[in-house]
């Protein structure tokens, strides 16, 4: 099964597809971590990217699609994956429809976890992550148990440098400009699961599992 999650920053994705991967027995490729780890080892590709990431833009799609084509050919991606946070381009979604198509693959559905504008700036103005296993809290809807520390790894938690207000509304600006019309595609190929992403962690999970149950059990009758 290949499954894409799409939504606005600060939407849920990445909490969503880390537990719906587990829970579905899948890969989960997060671009955006995928990113921030090459930080940490100084790499050509990671130079390229934080001068985009800084300031809250894409980047540019040859190196992101690439950098995804590389990791999903790789054995462990053979039974399914769930990707997010890409395709956020046109270019980066018949790109990866393209790949998979030669590999005899193509994305089954995609969950579309729709937020309010006010909720996202909200939520992304108080997130704070895991510097280790990229967990994410929220300094009032989600705190974690210790000020400052992972309840999962016990990671020191930060605040990411794009999640500044002036970046955030770049970013937001680039989702409804860049990876809004993907809702479009994707609804016209017949595969967009829309979700509503507002309410507790388990409550959208929940949701996201029975669409996506529901959706399986269409297609097998
Ligand atoms: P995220 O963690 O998904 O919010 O991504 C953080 C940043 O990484 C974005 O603001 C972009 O600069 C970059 N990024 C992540 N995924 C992509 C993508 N699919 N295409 C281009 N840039 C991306």
């Amino acid at each position: 099964m290949y499954i894409v999650f799409l939504g606005a920053p600060g939407a849920g994705k990445g909490t969503q597809a880390a537990t719906v991967a587990v829970e579905l027995n899948l890969v989960h490729i997060a671009t955006g971590d995928m990113f921030r780890e090459a930080q940490k080892q100084e790499t050509e590709l990671a130079k390229q990217a934080r001068f985009y990431m800084e300031k809250g833009e894409l980047v540019p799609d040859e190196i992101t699609i690439q950098m995804v084509l590389e990791r999903i050919a790789a054995p462990d991606c053979e039974n399914g994956v769930i990707f997010d946070g890409f395709p956020r381009t046109l270019k980066q979604a018949e790109a990866l429809d393209e790949a998979l198509e030669k590999q005899g693959k193509m994305i089954d559905s995609v969950v579309y976890i729709k937020v309010s504008e006010a909720e996202l700036v909200e939520r992304l103005g108080g997130r704070w992550i895991c510097r280790q296993c990229q967990a994410p809290y929220h300094m009032v809807n989600s705190p974690p148990r210790t000020p400052g520390k992972c309840d999962r790894c016990g990671g020191e938690l930060y605040q990411r440098p794009d999640d500044t207000p002036e970046t955030v509304r770049e970013r937001l600006r680039v989702y409804f400009a860049e990876t809004a019309p993907l809702i479009d595609y994707y609804n016209r190929a017949g595969k967009l699961l829309e979700v509503g992403g507002e309410g507790s962690v388990d409550d959208v999970r929940e949701r996201i599992l029975v669409t996506l149950d529901k959706e399986s059990v269409g297609q097998r009758e």
